[in-house]
């Protein structure tokens, strides 16, 4: 297994062992995903469908080290606190196939706007 698939694996279940922030109905499956503990920040989980993934690589541009591609050229999850709020965002909005999905504490999606 590559060492993107185990981080991959790692926070995947982290977040879903985690009781703090509630777990949205819709999440992806073949998802990356990671809670932020980032202070004040309503952005608490962030998934990347990976399935939706094309391998466009504008959300590394955007934020590098927050997204990484795997050697499946699929994105997922480095460090979720890599970046603040505005930065994530911008991130999920270049994604062509808007394969980024931003939640707040109560599970509600912040983008893309439903
Ligand atoms: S921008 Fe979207 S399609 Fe491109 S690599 Fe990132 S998640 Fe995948």
């Amino acid at each position: 297994m590559s060492n993107a698939q185990e981080h991959i694996d790692k926070l995947n279940q982290e977040a879903e062992n985690q009781t703090e922030v509630a777990t949205p109905a819709d999440i992806p499956e073949g998802k990356a995903e990671a809670i932020r503990t980032k202070e004040g920040d309503p952005v608490r989980r962030v998934v990347v469908d990976r399935q939706a993934c094309i391998g466009a690589q504008s959300c590394v541009v955007v934020a590098d080290g927050l997204f990484k591609m795997d050697d499946k050229n699929l994105a997922y999850i480095d460090d979720p606190n890599a970046y603040d709020e505005d930065m994530m965002l911008m991130a999920a909005q270049s994604c062509p196939v808007l394969a980024i999905h931003l939640y707040d504490k109560e599970g509600k999606k912040i983008f893309p706007e439903v």
